[in-house]
């Protein structure tokens, strides 16, 4: 099997790596493609930094309107081709084929937003800051920009980067996980078809050499990561120690709070698709359950309910709700938190493990599980597990629910599920997370807000998505200007 290209300079090309990693669909480990990973990757980065920097020099002054004009056409390509597109991304990452096409629109989203830049790039303007004296900020791209990005989320995430980066007039060069790369492949031969000057945006495949060769090269200028937290602390810091702008998004473990006043059936679903979409990789996955009051068991009872009735298989099959975890290995890791849990003296209510999936026996499936009395001060509290496991922990008031939820060292998200507007805004509030749901179980921003995670969960200022993707993909200059009359021509 011939393994996958580079797309660099608009053209095809072979890595200068020979050594290969196989791509996996993780429901039955068929090998769907070879992908280039090793040390000679770094060799790419140069090839494909040149290509940016030279179409950067005439790019950067294209005028937005023009600039833009790509991305309209980019949408219409990626909704012509979504099912295609989310296809392959339940084939190689393992989510059901609505999640799949779920993601895609939420990329599309960000590629429609992006389009509002020449409205967000205008900028201040201050007449008389002294007598005949004006003062004005404008914002210039930073040059070339490249992204690292990671498997769980293929067709969406490298979105919440690259629209905006190249509408702000900068070059662009992707770096998908090692693990999904077919998503990007097909993206990439769509954006083949936008005629962009070559260089503009660049695919190039690897690990960690490869993006260390990005950290390093001293004509990168911005770095977005998405990403477990150590590696987005490390990319934090030897991006910035290079002198790089860089925004790190980094792991979770998300609580969510059930107060005694919320609807129960409702709630249950809610929190149950939190937990379980995409087998619990997502970032915004709910983990720690907070039951605040015990409603008589009524609420852990509707969510065994709903968690039991998850049907779960190979994402492309009819009615399939819940997909494999990526890679065996995690499988391994996320049964071995589930028996740390225990060790700690948890107790199993619904136990996923030993699935079994008919046809699909060699697959990386844990069905939905559920601890409970989880100790507090447990590891597997603390630890994000990205996969399909609920932690029920029981409390008696919303102040030691909240003060729970920032004894936490990420921040991704926090929600409440409650019909009290007062517990509501108090949660909202109080609440140390960067985003914040209330009856919402996956609080998600849209594309016109940030990503704002929070302590571990992000390393860095500006987040991706919105008004923040243009700040980060621009630097500000400012100018201040006299045009004395004894200076200045009369006619
Ligand atoms: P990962 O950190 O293993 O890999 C992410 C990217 O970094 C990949 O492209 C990979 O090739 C590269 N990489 C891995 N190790 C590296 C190293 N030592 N040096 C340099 N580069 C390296 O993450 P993953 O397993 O692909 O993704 C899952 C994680 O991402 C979870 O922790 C999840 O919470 C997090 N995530 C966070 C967000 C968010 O918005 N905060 C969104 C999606 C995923």
């Amino acid at each position: 099997m011939k393994a996958l290209k580079n797309y660099i300079n608009n053209q095809w090309v072979e890595s200068n790596e020979s050594s290969t990693i196989k791509v996996l669909n993780p429901a039955n480990q068929e090998i769907l493609a070879t992908v280039p990973f090793g040390e000679n990757t770094k060799n790419d980065i140069g090839e494909a930094v040149t290509a940016a920097g030279n179409a950067y020099q005439e790019w950067m002054n294209t005028p937005v309107m023009k600039r833009i004009q790509p991305l309209y056409k980019l949408k219409q390509l990626l909704e012509d081709n979504m099912n295609e597109i989310a296809r392959l991304i339940t084939l190689e990452c393992g989510k059901s084929f609505a999640e799949s096409k779920a993601e895609m629109q939420r990329g599309i989203e960000n590629v429609e937003t992006a389009c509002a830049t020449p409205t967000l790039l205008q900028s201040e303007f201050s007449e008389n800051v002294a007598t005949g004296i004006d003062e004005f900020m404008i914002r210039q791209p930073v040059g070339i920009c490249a992204c690292i990005a990671p498997f769980n989320f293929p067709g969406m995430i490298p979105f919440w980067f690259l629209p905006y980066a190249i509408a702000c007039g900068n070059s662009f060069i992707l770096k998908p996980s090692e693990k999904v790369p077919l998503t990007m492949m097909r993206v990439f031969e769509l954006i083949d078809q936008l005629d962009l000057p070559g260089g503009l945006v660049n695919l190039v495949h690897g690990g960690k050499a490869c993006v260390d060769a990005l950290l390093d090269h001293p004509e990168v200028k911005a770095i977005s990561f998405v990403g477990s937290t150590p590696v987005a602390k490390y990319i934090y810091q030897r991006g910035a120690a290079n002198g790089k702008r860089v925004q790190a998004q980094g792991g979770a473990k998300n609580p969510v709070i059930i107060m005694p006043d919320a609807e129960i059936g409702m709630t249950a679903n809610i929190v149950a698709d939190s937990v379980y979409g995409c087998a619990g990789q997502r970032c915004l996955a709910a983990s720690n359950i907070i039951v605040v009051g015990d409603q008589n068991g009524a609420i852990k009872e509707a969510l065994m309910e709903t968690a039991k009735n998850k049907t779960t298989g190979f994402g492309l099959d009819e009615g399939i709700e819940m997909g494999p975890l990526i890679t065996p290995e995690s499988k391994e890791r996320v049964e071995g938190l589930i028996a740390k849990g225990l060790s700690e003296g948890a107790q199993l209510l619904l136990d996923g493990r030993n699935a079994s999936i008919s046809g699909y026996e060699s697959g990386n499936f844990i069905k939905p599980c559920i601890l409970e009395n989880v100790p507090i001060n447990g590891e597997i509290v603390k630890t994000e597990i990205f996969g399909p496991v609920m932690s029920l922990i029981h409390m008696d008031s919303i102040n030691q629910a909240i003060d729970f939820v920032n004894n936490n060292n990420f921040g991704n998200m926090a929600c409440l599920f409650t019909s009290s507007g007062l517990n509501a805004r108090t949660f909202r509030n109080r609440a140390n997370a960067g985003n914040i749901g209330i009856n919402i179980g996956v609080a998600a921003p849209m594309a016109q807000f940030p990503f704002s995670g929070w302590n571990d969960s992000f390393f860095g200022d500006l987040h991706g998505q919105g008004r923040h993707a243009i700040e980060f993909f621009t630097q500000t200059k400012v100018i201040i200007e006299r045009w004395p009359s004894e200076w200045s021509r009369k006619f």
